[in-house]
């Protein structure tokens, strides 16, 4: 387990605040800041939010990219997928490490989950574009970021690099965290393999690990959203949060690609 604090703003080892600790330097995009950079991508996609920012033809630019030699014909596709991603322009621009930030945005948008003073716990963080999400909106008392993968630092968040399929994992987040959350996230997806049904399986044992480390740490009242696949939180899982939250909905954020399986299981109103 590698433990790390974020640069300007990041919090001691305790959890305590560091010297001057503010969880605003850092991330150069601010709340409106994001939002005003995704306000001029232009909402061109129906559904997408007022932060959302629009897929297709927002920039009003198509780069082609020509097959090189010793290049994939895959390899051409995503880099052509990923020069005419409006999502990924955007993030850029507004100093998200991943486009992935957007779904956050989009899903809290929505729902509501962050706010000041909220104690969050990221699951599956790297390379950090939630996490840069949560400290913006949050300004808390606490926001812890882990992965199996390492994260480079980021203000206002205490870093773990932990694989969440090891028993010991969700004690020392608990240990690290020193009390409750109010909000656990879970972006966590295993790495694909191409098979759908081994791809489908894994991310679910991956959500199941977070519920189950959710309910263990979650305030009454708290919130948990995670990333599931194809049908999202079904049977067994989805019963069991129907009976620890008073809410759970299915929300597949507009900067999720539509191809893509994936789609995020909000529950609110942790039952405790
Ligand atoms: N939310 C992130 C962001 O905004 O930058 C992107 C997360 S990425 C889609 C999924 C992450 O889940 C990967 O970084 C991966 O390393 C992590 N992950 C997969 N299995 C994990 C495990 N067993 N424990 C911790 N993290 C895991």
């Amino acid at each position: 387990m590698k433990k790390s604090r974020g640069g300007n703003g990041g919090r001691s080892r305790s959890g305590s605040k560091s010297g001057s600790a503010s969880r605003t330097g850092g991330t150069k995009a601010s709340k409106s800041g994001a939002a005003n950079a995704a306000a001029k991508a232009g909402d061109a996609k129906t559904g997408a939010g007022k932060t959302g920012v629009g897929r297709s033809g927002a920039r009003g630019l198509h780069v082609r990219v020509k097959t090189a030699r010793g290049r994939k014909p895959s390899s051409t596709r995503w880099l052509q997928r990923q020069l005419n991603d409006p999502y990924v322009a955007e993030a850029k621009r507004a100093g998200y490490r991943s486009r992935a930030a957007w779904k956050l945005v989009e899903i809290d948008d929505r729902m509501h989950v962050l706010g000041p003073g909220k104690r969050v716990v990221d699951l599956g963080a790297a390379p950090g574009g939630w996490t840069q999400v949560v400290a913006e909106r949050t300004a808390g008392a606490a926001l812890i970021a882990v992965d199996v993968l390492e994260i480079d630092p980021l203000p206002g968040a205490e870093i773990l690099q932990l694989d969440m399929t090891d028993a010991a994992a969700s004690d020392v987040i608990r240990e690290c965290l020193g009390g409750a959350a109010d909000v656990v996230l879970s972006d966590m997806a295993a790495p694909t393999t191409g098979h759908r049904q081994t791809d489908h399986l894994r991310t679910m044992a991956l959500c199941e690990i977070a519920v189950d480390f959710g309910c263990g740490v979650l305030a009454e009242g708290g919130a948990f959203v995670a990333k599931v696949f194809q049908g999202g939180a079904e049977g067994e899982l989805l019963a069991d949060l129907k009976r620890r939250f008073t809410s759970v909905r299915h929300i597949k954020p507009p900067a999720s690609r539509d191809e893509s399986p994936e789609t995020y299981v909000v529950a609110t109103g942790f039952r405790g």
